[in-house]
């Protein structure tokens, strides 16, 4: 499996969908960019999101706050004093690594939060370094996650945002006040979080510079949660269904009550069978009203809901499912990446993609470059269809080539004009996943595509 990784790493260099960052400068640790056919995918895979979470219901909203934020909101989230991943150095090849996860690798033990015990046992228990196999460790110390930077006019640190949710909490009051929501309702967001991780690695499964669609819902803390709490869950399964996750790779995770955040009362992870093994996905956490009490308290501002109807004033309690954006992506190529043996006994490797989020819907090709009216044909169809679909126009090469790049790329429709369209007006349509040929009408073909690309 660790192969289907590797496979994965290279196609996607390879066919233009993600590349390691600043390669001509000897490379950036663990970035990555995405390039035309990653961010075409990317884009679909937020278009899908925000339109079921915002666009299809009446109770969301959606939010686009800023990347850098009044610091205070850290202080009063915890992240300043508590965002915290444990590291210890190897003092022989000065490899950084995080200390828990040496522990527990060594022995087991879940020792989080506890940096004396940890420093005893990889002391004790001559725990090695991965790297270079000595053990000679520093002793275990917290690192703040948070990256750091300065900003004009404004006096001390200012950090990248963590997490998105912040933003969405500080603007609770705004969307109270100039929307008409009422109580449950959910406020969304997509965008870029920053995380100093000590170790990142997984190709962009774990990156500091990644991107969230985070929700925060909103309910009366008298309201009877659990049932929405599984709805939200079956919701999160269902996305992930989407991006062509099967059911028996998914699988859920409940934190144990005793390793909640006190105000939690539950969180769930929900786990995809990555190549790597199960990890977390999309995660649910009941936030109690920890975060709307605590940005009260700190601001001075009451960040309350009044419930006309029944003259009551509260604050609400929040229930918090998150999706990992890079994550959705990584499972989007994972499952879509399928190598078959065809009749003739010769292999291709084809991305299946679900049709509606392959980066390039329909290719066009004229059946020969060096036919102008081939050409002039199939340029006419293309530019008659682009501005409907993502398409891509190709006379490179012949026609069995074009077919596995497009297959590589995961475009579910091949369109050929050949000599008989010059006759007749029909064009060859070959399917990405039957690779079935059909005849079809020109006039036809964009309600063909239409009704095959939802
Ligand atoms: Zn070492």
């Amino acid at each position: 499996m660790e192969n289907l990784m590797e496979k994965i790493v290279s196609l996607t260099k390879r066919r233009g969908f993600v590349f390691p960052s600043s390669e001509i400068y000897g490379g950036f640790a663990n970035s990555y960019s995405y390039g035309p056919y990653g961010a075409e995918l990317k884009k679909n895979i937020k278009d899908l999101w925000w339109k079921k979470v915002v666009q299809n219901r009446a109770d969301m909203v959606g939010l686009d706050g800023p990347i850098l934020l009044n610091p205070k909101l850290w202080e009063a989230s915890g992240h300043t004093e508590g965002f915290n991943d444990a590291m210890v150095d190897c003092k022989e090849c000065k490899k950084r690594y995080r200390a828990d996860h040496l522990v527990e690798k060594a022995t087991g033990k879940d020792l989080e939060g506890q940096l004396e015990e940890m420093t005893k046992v990889l002391k004790e228990e001559k725990v090695k370094c991965p790297d270079c196999g000595k053990s000679n460790w520093t002793d275990a110390r917290n690192m703040n996650m948070m990256f750091k930077t300065q900003m004009n006019g404004f006096d001390g640190d200012v950090y990248l945002r963590p997490e998105t949710a912040g933003a969405i909490f500080i603007e609770f009051k705004n969307i109270i006040d100039s929307m008409r929501v009422k109580v449950p309702f959910g406020i969304a967001q997509i965008g870029k979080a920053f995380r100093n991780e000590i170790v990142a690695g997984n190709f962009i499964f774990r990156l500091r510079e990644f991107e969230q669609m985070e929700i925060e819902y909103f309910v009366d803390p008298e309201f009877k949660w659990e049932k929405m709490f599984e709805e939200w869950l079956e919701f999160q399964e269902e996305f992930a269904a989407d991006l062509g996750a099967k059911k028996e790779d998914l699988r859920r995770y409940e934190h144990p009550k005793e390793k909640l955040s006190h105000y939690s009362k539950k969180t769930v992870d929900i786990e995809y069978k990555f190549p790597f093994g199960f990890s977390e996905l999309f995660g649910l956490a009941h936030r109690g009203d920890f975060d709307l009490k605590s940005h009260s308290d700190a601001s001075g501002q009451k960040l309350e809901y009044f419930d006309a109807q029944n003259n009551r004033r509260f604050t609400p309690h929040i229930l918090e499912p998150t999706f990992g954006l890079d994550r959705s992506i990584l499972v989007t190529l994972v499952s879509a990446y399928t190598e078959e043996k065809l009749e003739d006994g010769s292999e291709r490797v084809v991305m299946k993609f679900p049709k509606k989020l392959a980066p390039v819907k329909c290719a066009i090709f004229p059946l020969l470059k060096n036919k102008p009216e081939l050409v002039g044909k199939a340029r006419e169809l293309y530019d008659a269809l682009k501005s409907q679909f993502m398409c891509e126009f190709d006379d490179n090469g012949n026609i069995g080539k074009r077919y596995r790049r497009q297959d590589e790329i995961g475009t579910p429709y091949c369109v050929t004009v050949d000599f008989d369209t010059l006759e007749d007006d029909t064009v060859t349509v070959r399917d990405r996943d039957t690779m079935e040929q059909q005849r079809i009408k020109i006039e036809e073909l964009e309600g063909f595509l239409k009704d095959n690309l939802k």
